[in-house]
């Protein structure tokens, strides 16, 4: 392909994903602010300005998530780029579950440092005061982010993508547990089972009951989707009270 044709090619791959991105948010997010509107009436009453900046500050994250992505689609596609396969017998059968796992616990490993370094002061002001400012969080706060905080968490997949062999259908439940994680952790209820969040295997996932503590706490909770490094830390303080008033 001539140099001439390749650059509308990536940009056309990189807007499509900032679409299909946005798309997702914007239906993921209102699927779920809508179950909350239903199961806890009034919830986030009086938070329509806070929300409003929460949609603003997402949809931006959304091009930021869906630039990187874009690329390396078309880069994949176009140019055989990626460790991305499509024969699920490529490799050995027990690599697809391991897969999802490794692509997790890095994902999770990346967001714990990086997310513990977003909360030294100064560099807090600048990157992260912006998702904190949905006090309480709603579930349009899933990708509200200062555009430096966006930048950190697009990265990563499009990085993994290059250096780990993945699935396509893997790839596909790697994105499915971001979005719907990104989007339950931040609705201010739980939305798990009692039993399974207060049983041995949740005592090491994260998931809205203990990101709370995070947004009211600040300073402890940093996790993704694994208990794992706040454990090794010693900065996990346990899970928020609303789900045993729940
Ligand atoms: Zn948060
Ligand atoms: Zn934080």
């Amino acid at each position: 392909m001539a140099t001439a044709s390749l650059l509308p090619a990536t940009i056309g791959s990189a807007i499509a994903m900032t679409a299909i991105v946005g798309v997702r948010y914007l239906a993921t997010s209102g699927l779920f602010a809508w179950i909350t509107g239903r199961v806890r009436p009034g919830h986030h009453a009086g938070l329509q300005p806070q929300i409003r900046r929460e949609i603003g500050w997402s949809l931006l994250s959304c091009a930021i998530y869906g630039i990187p992505a874009g690329i390396v689609a078309w880069g994949w596609q176009a140019r055989g780029w990626t460790r991305i396969y499509r024969d699920p017998a490529a490799y050995p059968w027990w690599w697809l579950p391991l897969s999802l796992l490794v692509y997790l616990f890095l994902h999770d490993t990346w967001f714990y440092w990086t997310h513990r370094w977003m909360h030294r002061p100064a560099l807090f002001r600048i990157a992260h005061a912006v998702h904190h400012d949905s006090r309480p969080p709603t579930a349009w706060a899933a990708m509200s982010f200062h555009p430096i905080e966006a930048l950190t968490g697009a990265i990563v997949v499009p990085a993994l993508v290059f250096a780990i062999p993945i699935h396509i259908g893997v790839l596909g439940l790697v994105l499915l547990v971001m979005t719907i994680m990104g989007v339950t952790n931040h609705m201010g209820w739980e939305i798990f089972p009692r039993a399974l969040v207060h049983s041995r295997v949740g005592g090491w996932i994260i998931t809205a009951s203990h990101h709370q503590r995070h947004h009211e706490s600040y300073r402890c909770n940093y996790g993704l989707y694994f208990r794992f490094w706040d454990r090794v830390c010693g900065t996990d303080r346990g899970i928020a009270e609303f789900i045993s008033a729940a």
